[in-house]
């Protein structure tokens, strides 16, 4: 049956989509799609848009998805067809690095003040008088719901991992990973800085509670004495244990910081690369060309894979006095990254806290402001994978990050028709479908979070 209908705006299709019998199949026409984000491209450029593109959805799954020049069959009598007048379609979006534990403090952290230094002293001490189980929980659920309405399949925390925390925060997460499983996929991984490593029975019980909910071990590595061998300690218990590895790393504009310098090479020296993750680099971008090729060599070759957080890092980064007007943008040489053949990938890093004041998990807010602050444009070519299927190998995730035929028909309807278009607005009327059906749900109301405001 093909009905014809009159120009559809975003809620017009909303009704239409969750209003239809489920047990019809339904034919997407004339949607546009990156080629790179279809598991099986498209003739063409990999890095380019796809216009005309037909998907079809049966029984929850991708049945077909192909350029438009099928012609209806008798066959077609039997399905719902809808013309999406060239809306880009995403698949769920990949966010590789947060801080869900940290979300929402900022109300109580007034102290804060932008700067790297503040951030550390008042998260700590916030940590020390308010994360208890209840506290740490309704904040990291709120960060939840939000990434799941704006459109998020998968999330990689960070915990801080501290004595004491370490007890109150991992059994959250593997709580709140049991509720939420089918909506988002939910991996952690451990936060101490370096130097704690040292600490060996803290380091051990930390290990063991990581192994135990599948997590990744990992550190804040910045400049001291014990960086090499506390990097290479890191390495050994991850290996005996299988897990991965995700560290913080040069998150400073000082060209002395070269800590991705020693994760690439112990990646090399383990051969582990396909399960290291590092975040932020910001040190690698003040570096001399000869410095900074040489790194990115051995990052190439080792493995590993690289994450820019282009909003943390633009508000933390080269604010010093506050009649300064701040010249640095922060961010990592990515781009140098990403032509070198190193797995590169975006994500939003902290929300709501004394990192960084803004922010709702909406990673096409995250893509937007890395378009814009890495300037991934002009051409856009395939920097979306950076926030989908690159995003999930840095993750280790499989069946995320593209749209597969004969996987679950999860994907993002923008209104937009092009990246000048779903770029420039919020895309607040975005149609996140799940399994072929519109999520119907709503951003969580601030309010709810005032009780843990004392
Ligand atoms: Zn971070």
């Amino acid at each position: 049956m093909i009905t014809p209908l009159p120009r559809l705006d975003q809620a017009r299709l909303r009704s239409i989509l969750r209003d239809r019998d489920p047990t019809r199949p339904l034919v997407l026409t004339n949607a546009c799609l990156p080629n790179s984000v279809i598991g099986e491209a498209l003739s063409g450029d990999r890095s380019s848009l796809v216009s005309k593109v037909i998907i079809e959805v049966v029984q929850g799954q991708f049945h077909r998805i192909e350029k438009d020049n099928t012609p209806t069959t008798s066959e077609d009598e039997a399905k719902d067809f809808v013309d999406l007048e060239g809306r880009m379609i995403l698949p769920r979006l990949v966010d590789c690095h947060t801080h869900l534990d940290k979300g929402h403090i900022l109300p109580r952290t007034p102290m804060a003040n932008g700067t790297f230094g503040t951030a550390l002293s008042t998260v700590k001490a916030d940590r020390e008088a308010s994360w208890n189980a209840d506290d740490v929980r309704q904040r990291m659920e709120f960060g939840l719901k939000s990434a799941f309405h704006h459109g998020t399949g998968a999330i990689r925390t960070h915990l801080d991992s501290h004595p004491g925390q370490l007890e109150i925060s991992w059994p959250v997460l593997e709580a709140l990973r049991n509720e939420w499983a089918g909506r988002i996929d939910l991996q952690a991984a451990a936060l101490i800085p370096i130097e704690m490593v040292g600490n060996t029975e803290h380091f051990d019980r930390l290990c063991s509670v990581v192994a135990k909910a599948d997590g990744a071990l990992g550190a804040v590595a910045y400049p001291c004495d014990s960086l090499v061998s506390h990097v290479e300690q890191l390495f050994v218990a991850a290996k005996d244990r299988g897990l991965r590895l995700d560290f913080h790393a040069d998150e400073t504009l000082d060209p002395g910081a070269r800590a991705l310098e020693v994760i690439a090479d112990a990646t090399l020296r383990h051969g582990y690369g396909d399960r290291v993750l590092v975040g932020h680099c910001c040190s690698l971008a003040q570096l001399s060309p000869p410095d900074a090729a040489r790194i990115i060599g051995k990052c190439a070759e080792g493995g590993l894979s690289v994450v820019s957080l282009p909003m943390c890092n633009l508000y933390l980064q080269d604010r010093q006095d506050p009649a300064r007007t701040p010249r640095l943008r922060g961010v990592t040489a990515l781009k140098e990254l990403a032509h070198a053949g190193v797995n590169t990938a975006v994500a939003s890093d902290n929300t709501r806290d004394p990192f960084f004041a803004y922010g709702d998990l909406d990673m096409l807010e995250t893509f937007r402001e890395a378009t814009r602050i890495l300037q991934l444009d002009h051409p856009h070519g395939d920097w979306i994978s950076a926030a989908t299927h690159r995003a999930a190998r840095a993750m280790g995730l499989a069946g995320h990050g593209r749209l597969d035929v004969g996987g679950s028909a999860d994907c993002i309807i923008f209104e937009g028709r092009a990246w000048h278009e779903v770029l420039s607005r919020p895309e607040s009327n975005r149609i996140v479908l799940k399994a072929g059906r519109p999520n119907e749900t709503t951003l969580p109301d601030y309010r709810e979070l005032d009780p843990l405001v004392k």
